[in-house]
């Protein structure tokens, strides 16, 4: 291949610019151009195309956010926006296309490999909701992000023994409440693929206060609740003192982790290394820290790796 495009699309993550680097350096040192698509597909229809440099990529390993920028776009989900969009990747000469996003992004993706454009998904979304990968970029920092707030949220909660309930991103997918929660060592973690019933998680909080334990921690998934709608159940059916806590954004940025930049290199690498190879319709990922790549359609229609055992032994963790 001469001409290759890259993209970021959906929403950012941290470890995007690392993946945008590694895209550029490998595909430099096949001597293939790489073009950068600002703004998603929505910058695609609309022909936000530069040749990458040096320049472009400097400086960005440390930095969140995604200097492509990055957009969600209806006209693209359209046939004539579709249509447009093929169009400028022909008129650029762009023979091959990576796309940077979540799963929304991927089907993207899977409809121009599906009409004939050699396209690779490169995962970058914080929530883990691609099943076929252990892990997207962004989630580890994101993670990390949480643990950090869990322990200054619970330094306050302490101060006046009271609990605190953390509300966090994650769509339907329940992995960083999973891994913030046992990394902080949270006392209860509420997530859309376990069943814990929010009666049986107050009924633990009362019991941990009769034990003597006047401050714990609960963390929510965004997909199995509001932290607000949990603390008000609390309180109407126990006289525990509990705040809700929603961190928000500040789970999207920031500086990514080593471990989010390097699988953002490995993946972009392998994503420009199949390209070259004249294959497209794939996604990449990471399984038992071996880098593979799936079809499109797998890595859509993956289900999720949710750690059950994990999870469970959770509540071994947070006896008291
Ligand atoms: P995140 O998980 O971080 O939100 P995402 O990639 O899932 O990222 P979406 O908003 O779902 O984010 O998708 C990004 C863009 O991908 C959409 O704005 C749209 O342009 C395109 N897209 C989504 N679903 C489809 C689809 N079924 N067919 C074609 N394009 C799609």
């Amino acid at each position: 291949m001469k001409c290759i495009g890259v993209l970021t699309s959906g929403g950012d993550t941290p470890g995007m610019n690392a993946a945008i680097r590694a895209v550029l350096k490998e595909g430099e040192d096949r001597g293939i151009n790489v073009m950068g698509i600002y703004h998603g597909y929505k910058g695609l229809i609309a022909g936000m195309v530069k040749q990458l440099s040096h320049q472009d990529v400097e400086n960005v390993m440390h930095k969140g956010g995604t200097v492509l920028r990055t957009a969600r776009s209806k006209e693209f989900t359209t046939q004539e926006g579709f249509v447009k969009a093929v169009d400028m990747l022909k008129a650029y000469d762009i023979e091959g296309l990576i796309v940077i996003g979540g799963d929304g992004s991927y089907r993207g993706a899977k409809l121009l490999a599906d009409n004939g454009i050699k396209t690779i998904g490169i995962p970058g979304t914080i929530d883990n909701d691609l099943g076929y990968t252990d892990f997207t970029i962004g989630f580890d920092t994101a993670v990390n992000t949480i643990t950090g707030e869990i322990y200054k949220i619970r330094d306050t909660m302490r101060a006046h023994d009271r609990v605190g309930v953390v509300e966090v991103m994650g769509r339907n997918c329940g992995d960083i409440a999973l891994w913030a929660g046992v990394a902080g060592a949270v006392d209860i973690i509420l997530v859309p693929e376990c069943d814990l019933s929010w009666e049986d998680a107050m009924r633990q909080l009362v019991t941990n206060k009769l034990k003597g334990k006047l401050t714990s921690m609960v963390i929510i998934a965004e997909g199995a609740g509001k932290a607000e709608d949990f603390a008000n159940y609390v309180r109407t059916n126990s006289d525990i003192d509990i705040k809700a806590i929603v961190p928000g954004y500040i789970q999207r940025g920031g500086n990514p982790t080593a471990f989010d930049r390097v699988l953002a290199a490995r993946l972009g690498q392998r994503a420009v290394e199949l390209l070259d190879s004249d294959i497209g319709g794939r996604a990449v990922g990471i399984r038992n820290n071996q880098i593979i790549d799936v079809s499109l359609d797998e890595a859509v229609n993956s289900v999720d790796n949710f750690d059950k055992k994990l999870y469970q032994f959770n509540s071994v963790l947070a006896k008291f």
